[in-house]
């Protein structure tokens, strides 16, 4: 008898998992069930518009989606249509995939005016999230204020930052393009709370910076250190050099007549969000390195700006109570508890890049194998039922092919798709495209 698989989240960590589980030579059967209709979740809502490149990813997961083994649930919100227990009562194994959506608070006072924004709403807006897309950000300002080093941060900033040419072939829906290159922003801060060496941006990342058209990069020379020191492994010791090295080339460049500018702003964290309703400014305190970690040191300064974006890392929708550990699903090596395994950003924390996720994927196969024996729990048909009698309106594979082909067939010329943002619209065009039967 296969082994029933119920994968709850249809992002990298949840693919990778169906991958592994399906090359394990397992006897498996596997139900991928995600909450909105759309699948590949941060390969369509996470990776920037203009790094259309890094979602070819997709075309591995479709593969795995159409193997006769894997079942797609589209629309289908386990806590909300199916309790989490009913999914561990129907399947032998469930595996929660469902990353980290949740954007991490501005610890500071005033981090809840108009204005603020983490970077998990305000990439989901630019990327036509759902749950986004009626953010509605004022970016009627002239300096917008970025908070953390790493590459989030930088993804923003280039978003907002490149011209319309720019963006051009890319999927950001029209009205978001519209807003941002209609937008009078001229100066974007990016701030570090520690120095240019522990930033934790990818160089390849941070050079592109250097390229854009219409924006110079202005970084202090005064704040590059001569080299790069303390213990590290040699990998990170060549990742910070290369940092380095592009930080001094930015730093040496100053009289390019472009109209826009990206600041550098190290050793400097967010004190207070100053403005009445909506932001005016952001009040920074400067900082300093104690035994890698920054250390306040009473000194402040303001920064004028009017939106802000904190992109200081993402934590994980707490799931049917099940117990959190620092904005992670709490597990031992990937195992919740017999026959419940947690995959992916809900069990590390938001770390890493896409490709990350399949180490876990293989492991939890490893986990499930070990744990299911013969199985014997029903899984799909049992689901089947109990989202008829709900009255659910799930989305299948096939589905999502033609919500695909219809983004597609409506694209602008030279862009991938035509992003549909509203849950209500997908099923719109689904229900206009049905094949009659
Ligand atoms: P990240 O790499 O962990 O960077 C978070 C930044 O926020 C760090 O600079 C951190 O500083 C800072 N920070 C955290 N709390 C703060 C606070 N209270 N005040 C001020 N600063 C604070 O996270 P991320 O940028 O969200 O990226 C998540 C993962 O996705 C990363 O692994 C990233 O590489 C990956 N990603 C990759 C790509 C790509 O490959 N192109 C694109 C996007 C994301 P400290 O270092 O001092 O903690």
């Amino acid at each position: 008898m296969a082994v029933t698989v119920a994968i709850v989240g249809a992002g990298p960590s949840g693919f990778y998992t169906a991958e592994a589980l399906l090359r394990s030579g397992l006897d498996c059967q596997i139900d991928m069930i995600e909450a909105l209709p759309t699948p590949y979740g941060l390969i369509r809502f996470g990776v920037a518009p203009d790094h259309e490149k890094t979602r070819n990813v997709w075309r591995a997961f479709e593969k795995t989606a159409l193997d006769d083994r894997v079942h797609y649930f589209g629309n289908v919100e386990v806590g909300g249509d199916v309790p989490l227990d009913t999914l561990r009562a129907l399947y032998d194994a469930v595996v929660v995939a469902t990353g980290a959506p949740l954007d991490r608070p501005l610890p500071v006072p005033g981090a809840n005016k108009r204005g603020v924004y983490g970077s998990a709403a305000f990439v989901g807006w630019y990327n036509g999230h759902p749950r986004h897309c009626d953010l509605d950000p004022d970016l009627a300002v002239s300096s917008v204020a970025i908070v953390g080093n790493g590459n989030v941060a930088l993804d923003v900033a280039r978003v907002l930052l490149k011209t319309p040419e720019e963006m051009r072939a890319t999927d950001l829906p029209e009205d978001v393009a519209r807003r941002i290159h209609e937008a009078p922003i001229r100066d974007v801060y990016l701030i570090g709370r520690r120095g240019p060496v522990e930033a934790k941006w990818t160089n390849v990342e941070l050079r592109e910076m250097g390229r854009l058209k219409n924006c110079r990069p202005l970084v202090d020379p005064t704040s590059l250190p001569a080299d790069v020191s303390g213990s590290m492994t040699e990998r990170d010791r060549r990742l910070r050099e290369k940092n380095l090295s592009t930080l001094r080339k930015m730093a040496g460049g100053t009289s390019d007549p472009k109209k826009k500018r990206l600041h550098f702003v190290f050793f400097a964290q967010p004190a207070e969000v100053l403005g009445e309703d909506s932001v005016a400014g952001l009040r920074l305190e400067r900082t300093r390195l104690e035994a890698g970690r920054s250390v306040e040191t009473g000194e402040f300064f303001d920064l004028p700006c009017g939106l802000i974006v904190a992109a200081i890392g993402y934590g994980t929708a707490a799931l049917a109570g099940l117990p959190m550990d620092w904005g992670r699903i709490a597990h031992r090596d990937g195992r919740i508890a017999p026959g419940f395994y947690v995959v992916g950003w809900a069990k590390r924390g938001s770390v890493g890049v896409i490709g990350s996720n399949k180490p876990d994927g293989a492991a939890v196969a490893t986990l499930i194998a070990e744990d299911a024996g013969r199985g014997g729990k029903p899984g799909r048909p049992e689901l089947v039922r109990l989202l008829r009698a709900k009255g659910s309106c799930w989305v299948s594979f096939a589905d999502w092919k033609r919500l695909e082909a219809w983004e597609i067939a409506a694209a602008a010329p030279g862009a991938p798709r035509r992003k549909l943002t509203r849950v209500s619209e997908m099923l719109d065009v689904l229900a206009r495209t049905r094949p009659q039967t």
